[in-house]
């Protein structure tokens, strides 16, 4: 359990960077946070992290975007949109979940029920009483 605190989106962005080089091949992450708390500026330093050089957009349209030229395969969900768990069956989720990338997933809380039985949550909070740009940000080990 990791638990710690960014002031500024560079901050986060740097322990992006960190969990990226550390990241080993078949790890998940599901990404937990309101809208604006920082969940991209975290995924952009993890690819900065894994060595992806090209920009780090939220996949809004596509549920997942592919990033292969990093040191592993990058796999980056946002499954926000998604009507029903059918749909990661559609694009073969399992090939992404259980391959040698590393997955990554913001709101996964909607695929809750198809999540593998070991991954990492990272959670992202404000605390407006801390300032404007203060962020909690934790990072856990689960096991269902
Ligand atoms: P999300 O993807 O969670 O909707 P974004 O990463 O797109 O959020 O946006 C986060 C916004 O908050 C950015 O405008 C960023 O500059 C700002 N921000 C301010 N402080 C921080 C911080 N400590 N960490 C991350 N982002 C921050
Ligand atoms: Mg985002």
């Amino acid at each position: 359990m990791l638990n710690t605190e960014t002031f500024s989106p560079e901050e986060t962005f740097q322990l992006g960077q960190k969990i990226g080089e550390q990241a080993k091949p078949g790890e998940l992450y599901t990404l937990i946070g309101d809208l604006g708390v920082g969940k991209t500026v975290l995924t952009q330093g993890i690819a900065r992290g894994l060595g992806i050089e090209e920009p780090i957009s939220s996949p809004t349209f596509t549920i997942v975007q592919v990033y292969e030229e990093g040191r592993m395969p990058f796999y980056h969900f946002d499954v926000y949109r998604i009507g029903d768990v059918e749909e990661m069956e559609e694009i073969g989720y399992e090939e992404y979940f259980y391959g040698q990338g590393i997955t990554m997933i913001e709101w996964a809380n909607l695929i809750e029920e198809i999540l593998p039985n070991h991954y990492r949550e990272i959670r992202i909070e404000k605390d407006l009483e801390q300032g404007f740009d203060y962020r909690r940000i934790t990072v856990r080990e689960v096991t269902k």
